[in-house]
């Protein structure tokens, strides 16, 4: 006998109830993009390869490590999306949406990394995330970081810290750039092999090293406030403002620097602790020279992601399984003329009810019925025996309240009527 196959490493099934639960997440993410105007895009889980190189960065862990690629019969390099900022700007580009002024997108979707998988690490895993494009001010910034701090506050999130930190400009970058191998350059034999090869060629993700070798060297780095152009001050100045004129609570904290080349002045992360260490569940910021490095008009834009399974991580840590209240109908037939009466009846009520309607088409006995009801979380049991054919009746328990109540049996609106809904 072949052995069984098992999912690929790193990847989960999503299943019910658990997958009620994402779904619900998902709902509210709908709900909560709309109402900030934003409006859903869609873009294929592969893409070319070149889109990845060019839009996510070289030197970034995702190119250098974590991308699936491969070759497709057509000899094309192809690779499944690992982030969706570089997809979603391509499509814009392709569908020359940049022409038409400022716009908002945000996406819900599987990503695909090639990592060490781990607590809250996966090969395939799940972001929402949005971008707003065609505004340069910090209202933008502001927009974005009000949206992602809005959806994990109405989770009732304590413990979860908004990060912010300002990387510059085309101007005042250069100038960190060089403060930065000033600093690394005399330790460049102590530090790990990655930050070795980032040195020459982006200093900043050192900044952004997990690795043990790295850290004293990166407590001691400068600065960019140090280096800080007017202009780039301002900006940050201004949003600091609108965080605070809005309550949001948030620490200055110039360790963020992200992990994506693409960056540019506003950064910001969403750190909780509740999965042990310190944890990213959303980062983002903004990217004014993205757009153009793909070929497209120079487009001033800001966005982030969020992780899915670490903001469900995080929420059953918080708030552990919350108990789902009892909902909808088991339908139980005694005997095979009962089964054949409830069957059409229960179709009825299937379009009927909003409630979900189950039932199970076994000869079994009754307790073995309200056993099923039990396990698919039923509010109430309609019972169809021998007595209530012979009487006509229809037997309405209350599961919860644990009353009986009879009905004539036949018409689906007379059952309707006894579960408190309203026919349509
Ligand atoms: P990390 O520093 O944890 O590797 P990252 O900087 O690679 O995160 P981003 O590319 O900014 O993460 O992705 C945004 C969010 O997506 C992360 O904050 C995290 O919540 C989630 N995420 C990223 N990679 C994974 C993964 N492999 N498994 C699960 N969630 C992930
Ligand atoms: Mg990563």
């Amino acid at each position: 006998m072949s052995s069984h196959i098992t999912a690929p490493r790193g990847t989960q099934d999503i299943l019910p109830p658990t997958s009620a639960r994402w779904l619900a997440l998902e709902r509210r993410i709908h709900d909560l993009a709309r109402r900030f105007g934003y409006g859903e895009m869609r873009t294929p889980i592969f893409e070319s390869t070149e889109l990845f190189v060019r839009g996510v960065g070289e030197t970034t862990d995702i190119v250098e490590k974590e991308m699936y690629t491969f070759f497709d019969k057509g000899e094309r390099s192809i690779t499944l999306r690992p982030e969706f900022t570089a997809p979603v700007m391509r499509a814009a580009l392709e569908h020359k949406l940049f022409g038409q002024g400022p716009q908002r997108w945000y996406y819900v979707g599987p990503i695909f990394r090639y990592e060490r998988p781990q607590k809250g690490r996966y090969r395939q895993a799940h972001q929402f995330g949005v971008e707003c494009t065609g505004y340069a001010g910090p209202e933008a910034d502001f927009e974005v970081i009000a949206l992602a701090w809005e959806l994990v506050r109405s989770h009732g999130i304590e413990d979860a810290v908004l990060n912010v930190n300002t990387i510059g400009d085309d101007v005042c970058r250069p100038r960190y750039r060089e403060a930065l191998l000033a600093h690394f350059r005399p330790h460049a034999d102590e530090l790990s092999a990655d930050s070795q090869r980032r040195l020459e060629k982006n200093p900043l993700r050192i900044l952004d090293s997990k690795d043990e070798r790295d850290h004293a060297f990166v407590t001691t780095a400068p600065t960019f406030e140090s280096v800080l152009c007017d202009a780039c001050r301002e900006h940050f100045a201004a949003l600091r403002a609108y965080l605070d004129a809005a309550g949001i609570p948030y620490v200055v904290n110039p360790k963020i620097v992200r992990g994506l080349d693409y960056y540019t002045r506003t950064v910001f992360e969403i750190i909780s602790c509740v999965l042990g260490a310190q944890s990213t569940v959303c980062g983002g910021g903004r990217y004014d020279g993205l757009v153009a490095s793909l070929g497209g008009p120079p487009t001033p834009a800001v966005g982030f992601a969020l992780g899915l399974e670490r903001f469900l991580m995080m929420l059953d840590a918080l708030h552990g399984e919350v108990e789902q209240p009892r909902a909808g109908v088991q339908a139980i037939g005694l005997g095979t003329q009962a089964r054949a009466l409830l069957v059409p009846l229960v179709t009825e009520l299937r379009r009927m009810l909003a409630q979900p309607v189950f039932m199970d088409y076994d000869d079994r006995k009754l307790l073995a019925h309200l056993k099923m009801a039990d396990r698919n979380n039923a509010r109430y049991a309609l019972i169809l025996g021998s007595d209530e054919l012979a009487a006509g009746e229809l037997v309405v328990r209350d599961l919860e309240a644990r009353t009986d109540r009879r009905i004539p049996l036949g018409r689906a609106g007379d059952v309707a009527a006894a579960l408190g809904e309203e026919q349509s």
